[in-house]
């Protein structure tokens, strides 16, 4: 056995590796931390929301910069005029601090996606700033968690607390610090733009948030106000709301091509209003591909923009999942869904849940008036078929008590896949020593290996031409001389 693997009584994990790990508990300086805050006293949050606490379940912090804030900002816009050049500076600002959050918070620093260098960093950590949802720090710290504990307690926005916890409720209430996952940040901390930007975090947010937009429409085309309204305050707001969009919409809408047991999901709405942070359930599967769309034609601007920074020389190691890693986890959740699928029809009742017939039994009941068929060692009940059979009653009533086996695999007529299928689901018994049938029946019987190819649940999985009534070189018969 080599020797990094960890045996029998020996822990995978090293206790001192767990107890070098940076606390998953917020420091005293960080924005999100109450300042009081005891972890040996009881959190509010240990205790139910009633109508005469309430307010203390409140963050009134995170209120004020994403409800307070915005709804100021609607107010003001009803006295200042939006002009054309402010709009478009909106706009654009409103993209580059939606970078900052997808490009940099999100896929270079929660994910470590690719490595940029250090003014691209210096950008990123400027602009992300600017969309006023926390230091990079504390950002990662939180996503890595959402990560490591998808819809757990442990996630910080479980979409499994409802769709508006997800998207804003985990920002407007109070949470309990001890509650958040553990993950290690200890690379961040390592990271001098991202300790640089935590300690003056309050400065970046005040300067790229705020001070930056107004200035540029004001000192640009003499638009002061304008600018601090809608590229500003405004902006501000879209890109939160946008941004949010991660934790709820991606975990709410679309399609799960990848993985079905956690909640996230891919969907091109989310896409558009994400900057391409929609195909989500891609990016749970693989978290460290600087791409969330795989595909040309999906909508994915961060990756575009990751890409165009390499070719100029700002960006560099790009992480990729071969394809044929991605392509694995898609082929096998399509085989799960083909299981399900495959669960929901009649196969017919299964060979071992049949009664055993006597062979002369059986002549015996069909020559009494049964509509019984034996193909393959199978007895089928076809009473009900004889009426509706494409090559006529005649030709299924000469099988009727007889060895139709050759018949209906050539001697006569060589069945369809369709038709073989059909005959599955009339089957009524089998007759002892019947071809194959009865001495698979009697392994099972005896507990020996039947080597039938089942699916997760144990459903047998018939194959088309896999039928047990398709017999491949039937014998001669005299109707097919
Ligand atoms: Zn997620
Ligand atoms: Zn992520």
């Amino acid at each position: 056995m080599p020797s990094h693997q960890p045996v029998a009584g020996e822990q995978a994990v090293n206790p001192d590796y767990l107890s070098s790990q940076p606390s998953a508990m917020a420091k005293p300086q960080e924005p999100n931390r109450t300042k009081g805050y005891d972890p040996k006293k009881p959190h509010i949050t240990d205790q139910p929301i009633t109508r005469k606490n309430w307010y203390k379940h409140v963050n009134w912090l995170n209120c004020a910069f994403i409800v307070g804030m915005p709804l100021f900002g609607c107010i003001a816009a009803f006295w200042v005029p939006l002009q054309r050049k402010t709009a478009i500076w909106a706009v654009l600002y409103y993209f580059a601090t939606g970078l900052g959050i997808t490009a940099g918070y999100h896929r270079l620093w929660a994910h470590t996606s690719y490595s940029a260098t250090l003014p691209l960093k210096i950008f990123l950590a400027g602009v992300g700033g600017g969309a006023v949802e926390g230091s990079i720090r504390w950002w990662a710290r939180d996503h890595r968690a959402h990560h490591r504990y998808t819809d757990t307690e442990k996630d910080p926005y479980s979409v499994r607390k409802g769709l508006l916890y997800s998207h804003i409720g985990w920002m407007v209430m109070k949470q309990n610090p001890k509650r958040i996952g553990r993950t290690d940040i200890s690379d961040l901390n390592d990271d001098q733009v991202v300790v640089w930007q935590h300690r003056h975090y309050l400065k970046v947010v005040l300067f790229t948030g705020l001070i930056l937009p107004t200035l540029v429409a004001g000192l640009g085309w003499g638009d002061w106000v304008g600018g601090y309204i809608y590229a500003g305050i405004l902006r501000i707001f879209f890109v939160q709301q946008a941004t949010f969009c991660v934790n709820s919409l991606a975990h709410w809408l679309g399609e799960q091509p990848f993985d079905d047991r956690n909640s996230p999901r891919d969907h091109v709405v989310t896409a558009l209003v994400t900057l391409g942070e929609g195909y989500h359930n891609f990016h749970h599967e693989f978290p460290s591909d600087y791409r969330n769309a795989i595909e040309w034609f999906q909508y994915d601007p961060t990756k575009w923009c990751i890409w165009a920074w390499k070719q100029l020389g700002l960006a560099y190691d790009l992480k990729q999942f071969r394809s044929n890693e991605i392509e694995k986890g898609r082929v096998q959740q399509m085989q799960k869904k083909l299981d399900q699928k495959r669960a929901r029809l009649d196969w017919g009742v299964p060979l071992d849940q049949l009664p055993v017939l006597e062979w002369d039994d059986y002549v015996e009941q069909a020559n009494n008036g049964r509509g019984l068929i034996a193909v393959a060692g199978v007895v089928h009940d076809v009473a009900d078929f004889i009426k509706d059979h494409p090559g006529g009653k005649a030709m299924i009533r000469s099988g009727i008590g007889k060895d139709a086996t050759a018949m209906f695999n050539g001697g006569v007529y060589n069945h369809s896949n369709a038709a073989h299928n059909l005959l599955s689901t009339m089957r009524v018994g089998v007759i002892r020593g019947g071809c194959e049938v009865e001495i698979w029946k009697r392994a099972q019987r005896e507990n020996k290996d039947v080597h039938y190819i089942k699916d997760e649940a144990g459903n047998r999985i018939v194959r088309a031409g896999n039928q047990v009534t398709r017999i491949q070189h039937p014998p001669e018969t005299a109707g097919a001389a």
